[in-house]
């Protein structure tokens, strides 16, 4: 297709705000998915997305449309609306023109819209504001519609009003789409450049790239090379999805569609990559590859040690559709064999331990998560930290730990609370800013140390579900961190240990030690529980002797009720790790590590 006959568009939306719902009727009213084939969410392919109803692995979809009886095709790409990844939307981004800005109109701006709305602007996208649900009695289209325009600019009327599940207005954003969106540009005759903005790990087909080309053109059976790694691979299939895969002839400037080269890894084939011609390479790549980065790590240990090749086995193949899922072995002394994951936030790791457990039927536990820190010591080396019971005795210079940039969206009456929460987790206010009468958005440095544990569920409690967040790892700061061990009768517990800032160390110690009094049961000895920094001990608790002989009971008992008991302590005790003398059920470790 001629590049002046092509729009493509993405919709940023804040979750939840309709954006798969109005991907869906788009594909039913531009044909491309019949009434009877549709389901909802039809972009959403993987079970947990569907599930839990958020878009995780952005897709394209290619739709004729047709305005004045001039055939266009509209190439629309689904982008995830989560801030774990952040990197994927800027990707999809990059391969648009224009973006629907969509907005409930029940809720108004959350802090994702603006997010999103923010990373549209950089990328110089047509925006397109767009208020959705309108069908809903409680939707106020005037209110927000006045919002919209007071962020984008224009005028309220011009907001389009749509709602995603009846259909209506929908014909009219997609002819809307074709007005305002530039058609690409680009030099057909230049060497090829396409920019790659999403892959996906098909069993049968291997890896599925999803890219737009920039420049030049890409052909059937030719060899393609990868910008940032050189790598070289024979291009088996190259097609577009309308939304399911159709092989094409080749793909030309502005054009988005499939690349498949038989690869089994996604690494291989990275989004933000420039791909070329091998035989007639581009010069020089697209601007702003960036591998993703790991955030928050935490082990993962298979509740039944056996399974840990299961795990492994899984992992590995897990990685395959993830490139930003990494993880090294790694052994606890309470936990055993497993391994230590780093993630691009929490959303990431719950959806990755999700996807394993069902997946692949494994139990698992995860450890509390924690970020990467970076330690000076005195001497001038400087160790990376991502597990809490790596980080150095001795003499210690500086600790380093990331920061975020986060905006809080929340109505006015939340202020002050909003405020406190921040305050507790070391944040620091850098602007504030009303978005109506009713209505702020805060901006806020604050550790990602602080907000990678239970700061969104708060925040939510706090302003009774009302606030939105949205956050940017933007660097890292210099702050007073140490760590504080757990030792049960003088041996430390890894599992345990915890990297925390010291105005907080006691209060950790002493609620771990309190816990693990509660879950673990009376020896025939005592067993004092500490908690220290260093050789300092900040806590203690002490779990009383008992002498416990469960024979005693069956004096005079028969002999097999006396073997059926011993039988069952033998049984108990496979279930029971032993720390120094101590010996602490499983379960407890379990308990200790995962109940809050
Ligand atoms: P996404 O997270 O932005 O992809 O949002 P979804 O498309 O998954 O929609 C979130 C929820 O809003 C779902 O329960 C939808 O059924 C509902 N929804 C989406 N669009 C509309 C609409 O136009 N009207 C109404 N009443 N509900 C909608
Ligand atoms: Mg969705």
């Amino acid at each position: 297709t001629a590049p002046e006959l092509l729009r493509n568009f993405c919709i940023i939306a804040h979750i939840d705000h309709g954006k798969s719902t109005l991907a869906d009727r788009m594909l039913q009213i531009t044909g491309v998915v019949e009434a009877r084939a549709m389901r909802a969410q039809y972009l959403d392919r993987m079970d947990i997305e569907r599930e839990r109803g958020i878009t995780i692995k952005s897709q394209a979809v290619r739709m004729p449309w047709e305005v004045d009886d001039t055939a266009y095709a509209l190439n629309m790409i689904d982008t995830p609306g989560h801030v774990d990844f952040t990197y994927e939307v800027s990707r999809s981004l990059a391969a648009c023109e224009g973006a629907v800005l969509l907005v409930d109109a029940a809720q108004g701006i959350e802090a994702q819209t603006l997010a999103n709305l923010y990373l549209a602007m950089e990328n110089e996208l047509q925006i397109i504001p767009v208020l959705n649900k309108i069908d809903l009695p409680a939707a106020q289209p005037e209110k927000y519609a006045e919002e919209i325009a007071g962020l984008v600019g224009g005028d309220p009327e011009d907001v389009l009003r749509v709602s995603g599940k009846t259909g209506v207005g929908v014909t009219e954003l997609l002819d809307r789409i074709v007005e305002l969106v530039p058609a690409p540009q680009g030099d057909p005759t230049a060497p090829a450049r396409a920019m790659i903005f999403d892959s996906v790990y098909d069993t049968y087909r291997g890896v599925v790239t999803y890219v737009r080309v920039i420049d030049g053109q890409l052909n059937p059976r030719e060899r393609i090379a990868m910008m940032s790694t050189r790598a070289v691979h024979d291009l088996l299939e190259i097609g577009v999805s309308s939304p399911e895969p159709s092989p094409t002839k080749g793909l030309g400037v502005g054009e988005v569609g499939y690349l498949i080269t038989g690869v089994k890894d996604v690494r291989q084939s990275k989004v933000g990559d420039t791909v070329t011609n091998s035989a007639k390479p581009a010069a020089e790549a697209l601007g702003g590859y960036s591998d993703p980065k790991p955030m928050v790590f935490s082990g993962l240990y298979p509740i039944d040690g056996s399974d840990y090749p299961v795990l492994r086995d899984a992992l590995d193949r897990l990685k395959l559709n993830d490139a930003a899922l990494v993880y090294e072995p790694e052994t606890s002394v309470a936990l055993g064999f497993g391994f230590r994951v780093g993630y691009l936030g929490l959303l990431h790791l719950e959806i990755v331990r999700e996807r394993l457990e069902r997946e692949f039927d494994l139990d698992l536990i995860s450890t509390a998560p924690n970020v990467i820190y970076e330690v000076t010591m005195e001497d001038k080396t400087v160790i990376q930290v991502t597990n809490p019971s790596e980080f150095p005795g001795g003499k210690i210079g500086e600790v380093r730990e990331p920061v975020v940039k986060a905006t809080i969206l929340a109505p006015s009456e939340f202020i002050g609370a909003v405020m406190e929460l921040c305050q507790t987790r070391r944040g620091d206010l850098q602007g504030m800013d009303y978005l109506s009468a009713d209505r702020v958005e805060m901006r806020y440095m604050l550790p990602l140390a602080e907000i990678v544990f239970d700061f969104f569920d708060q925040l939510k409690s706090k302003t009774r579900g009302y606030a939105s967040l949205d956050y940017d790892v933007v660097g890292d700061q210099a702050a007073a961190l140490v760590k504080v061990d757990i030792l049960l009768q003088g041996e430390q517990v890894d599992a345990f240990s915890a990297i925390v800032h010291k105005d907080n160390a006691y209060a950790y110690g002493v609620m771990m030690a309190g816990k693990l009094k509660g879950l673990i049961p009376r020896q025939q000895f005592e067993v004092p529980i500490q908690a220290a920094v260093g050789a300092r001990v900040i806590a203690r608790e002490t779990i009383r002797a008992i002498r416990k002989d469960v024979l005693a009971k069956c004096y005079g008992g028969d002999i097999s009720r006396k073997r059926k008991l011993l039988e069952k302590q033998k049984e108990g005790k496979k279930r029971m790790k032993t720390i120094g003398q101590v010996e602490v059920p499983k379960d407890a470790f379990i308990a200790a590590l995962t109940s809050e």
